[in-house]
């Protein structure tokens, strides 16, 4: 095998999926990581002029070619595993990861991009440059770049420890959870499904002993909050669970000193990089501005949910008390309240509504939505796949490519759950001359067809089809030439769900719905009545569950914000929980010791990202609300203001311009019910 015939080396051109062996990654990665090291050493030399243009082509081709390919590697290991293939992922991603971490900090590379900003020409760049550039410089600085001495070593002294602290968080937390088993006999389980019940006696027996087993894995210990008639056995379990990895239980799994430890040197970096607090640091290549705009923003949100949250907890109470023998409902009751209650209003199969969302039907309305309100087309093409039922299609603006992705849409052995848009191939003027236009992967999990029909979706199933949509028509249709900026790249991290959350709208109009489905017998569309029971249920809880998100962000953003919150951390969380919830926590509960998010993830100081680009989306669609949800004119402006300009700018002057004002709270309230 040479390097000329690796399908991981093609130029621009998207690879042969079905050539790419797991003996390919190595080879590949190799030749790809040497060429770009070779060329980061000459873009910082005295050969290389302080130029833009000169610094693209030295060095942002062979990196984006690296990356480009990389992500290939990354994508098969996600949706077609091997054991080869993740050994040998894992065999190069460490030194893909060290150049890529190297290349974000060289103080010569800084230094020569300081110099292109600082030379005339910069004044001569296109906006949409401007912004790569102050990107990119950006986050050096973010990087630690500017620190000197033992500033510097401090810097990366701090990085060290926190990545260390932040996967002993998550080991504990993993650990914990894991300790916890619970035997019990199966009279105990009344009320929980069969499928749940059969998992726990598969355990038991796996493990030698009678009955049943009760873990605290989301797959036992959600259902089992939800359904389990045994309230003793509920209270046990979410003991159990809300004090994992805390000061109540095994004290080398306790995460209580990590967390302090991690706050402060937070505090501390913040510091060295000139921030009074974390959360300002973190909030600097976001889109919210300060700390107290978050914080003035979740509380705001919190007053409005509460009327809404406190007439739901009053009707769970109520219910509780008069159907189901519990007078004073506790927190490890709410679920199970919450389920039977929905249950006695709004009864309706999932299993029946998903009859109506025959795959067919449901991607023939959304390509024909998209196709309406955002002027292109969408064909079918034959391409080399990594599985048989992946499909490939062009996005066509007339008789223009404009785009193109790949639609992986079955669950399957070997391909991880969940869904997601990735960027295969971004939009680019690359620097030899041509256009290269962007390439998106779009997947899914929904269960494949059986017995000669089509595959069915739940309703769920369509709002994340529709929302990964979202995020891929941001990647394809941008119009940006810049690759820092080109479609999702360079939108703020709390603005970014804005088109994918906007999408998700359209599975709730009776009219979409009404092209979206074609009962898998009858050919019929969705009954109204179904629609209306569906559409009520949706608003149920949903007071409380805002409340829920405000009560994290605001412990969130006042933990990275406040000095000597490390030392106050419960105190903190207690404030937060009165000052917010109707119903007061249990004096036992410990989530922040198990708040992944928070202390294992990137969302440190930025929780409140998820309520934040929700308001912008609900915002963005009520503009089609008023003009009508097919209208034309609001479509072109969505995609002129919004999809296609990208990371190019602020993402608040995209939505500006969209909107013709700032963003309001009102439409989130509407859509949620809570007006
Ligand atoms: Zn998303």
């Amino acid at each position: 095998m040479t390097l000329t015939d690796n399908p991981l080396l093609q130029g621009s051109e998207m690879p042969d999926f079905t050539a790419i062996r797991p003996e390919h990654v190595k080879p590949a990665i190799d030749a790809l990581l040497a060429e770009a090291e070779a060329a980061l050493e000459r873009a910082v030399g005295p050969d290389v002029p302080a130029d833009h243009d000169t610094l693209t082509l030295v060095l942002d081709v062979p990196v984006e070619r690296l990356r480009r390919t990389w992500s290939h590697v990354n994508h098969l290991q996600a949706v077609a595993d091997t054991p080869a293939l993740r050994a040998a992922h894992a065999e190069a991603l460490p030194r893909f990861t060290d150049f890529t971490t190297r290349l974000g900090a060289d103080a010569r590379l800084y230094a020569k991009y300081k110099a292109v900003a600082a030379s005339p020409a910069a004044a001569e760049m296109k906006p949409a440059q401007r912004k790569a550039l102050s990107d990119t410089l950006r986050d050096f600085v973010l990087g630690g770049a500017d620190l000197q001495g033992a500033q510097r070593a401090r810097y990366a002294a701090i990085q060290e420890r926190c990545s260390a602290l932040s996967k002993a968080f998550g080991d504990h937390v993993l650990d914990a959870t894991d300790a916890f088993k619970l035997d019990v006999d199966e009279a105990l389980l009344e009320g929980v499904p069969d499928d749940v019940r059969q998992a726990a006696r598969d355990a038991a027996a796996t493990a030698g002993v009678p009955g049943c087993r009760l873990t605290l894995q989301a797959p036992c210990y959600i259902p089992l909050m939800q359904y389990a008639g045994n309230r003793i056995l509920r209270e046990q379990l979410y003991r159990a669970y809300s004090t994992r990895a805390s000061d109540i239980g095994p004290a080398e799994l306790d995460n209580t000193e990590l967390m302090r430890e991690l706050l402060e040197l937070r505090a501390e970096e913040a510091a060295l990089l000139g921030h009074p607090s974390f959360a300002h640091l973190a909030l600097v290549p976001k889109m919210a501005g300060t700390p107290d705009e978050v914080l003035a923003f979740v509380r705001d949100l919190a007053r409005r949910a509460r009327p809404a949250a406190e007439r739901e907890l009053a009707e769970l109470r109520e219910y509780a008390s008069s159907e189901l023998g519990l007078p004073d409902m506790q927190a490890w009751d709410r679920h199970f309240v919450a389920e039977k209650l929905k249950q006695a209003r709004y009864d309706f199969s999932s299993q029946e509504v998903k009859r109506y969302f025959t795959e067919p039907a449901v991607l023939q309305g959304l390509f024909g939505l998209v196709e309406t309100l955002f002027e292109v087309a969408i064909r079918p093409e034959a391409a080399p796949v990594w599985h048989e039922s992946v499909r490939f299609f062009r996005v066509w603006r007339g008789s223009t490519p404009v785009a193109a992705f790949y639609l992986d849409p079955y669950a399957r052995a070997g391909k991880q759950s969940g869904a997601w848009m990735d960027d295969s191939r971004a939009r680019w003027r690359r620097p030899e001359g041509h256009l290269q236009l962007p390439v998106a992967h779009l997947i899914c999990n929904y269960a494949p067809p059986v017995g000669g029909q089509p595959a069915l979706l739940t309703h769920d199933d369509v709002i994340t089809l529709f929302h990964e949509f979202g995020h891929g028509l941001h990647h394809m249709l941008t119009q940006v030439d810049e690759l820092g900026v080109s479609g999702i790249s360079g939108v703020e991290w709390d603005a970014v769900e804005l088109p994918s959350q906007f999408m998700e709208n359209f599975c709730w109009e009776w009219e979409v719905l009404q092209d979206l489905t074609r009962h898998v017998e009858t050919g019929q569309a969705l009954p109204r009545e179904l629609f209306e029971r569906m559409v009520a249920a949706r608003h149920f809880g949903t007071g409380l569950h805002l409340l829920r998100q405000c009560e994290f962000s605001l412990f969130d953003m006042r933990l990275h914000s406040e000095a000597a919150a490390a030392g106050r951390l419960r105190l903190v969380c207690d404030e937060v929980n009165a000052e917010l919830q109707p119903m007061r926590a249990p004096d036992f509960l410990r989530y922040p010791h198990s708040f992944g998010h928070l202390f294992d993830g990137g969302y440190a100081a930025g929780y409140y990202g998820y309520a934040w680009a929700e308001v912008l989306s609900a915002d963005a669609y009520s503009a089609f609300e008023e003009a009508g949800i097919f209208d034309a004119a609001t479509g072109r402006r969505f995609r002129e203001h919004v999809l296609e300009v990208g990371g190019s700018r602020p993402a608040i002057e995209s939505f500006r311009a969209f909107r013709g004002r700032e963003p309001e709270l009102e439409a989130l309230l509407r859509h949620q019910g809570l007006t």
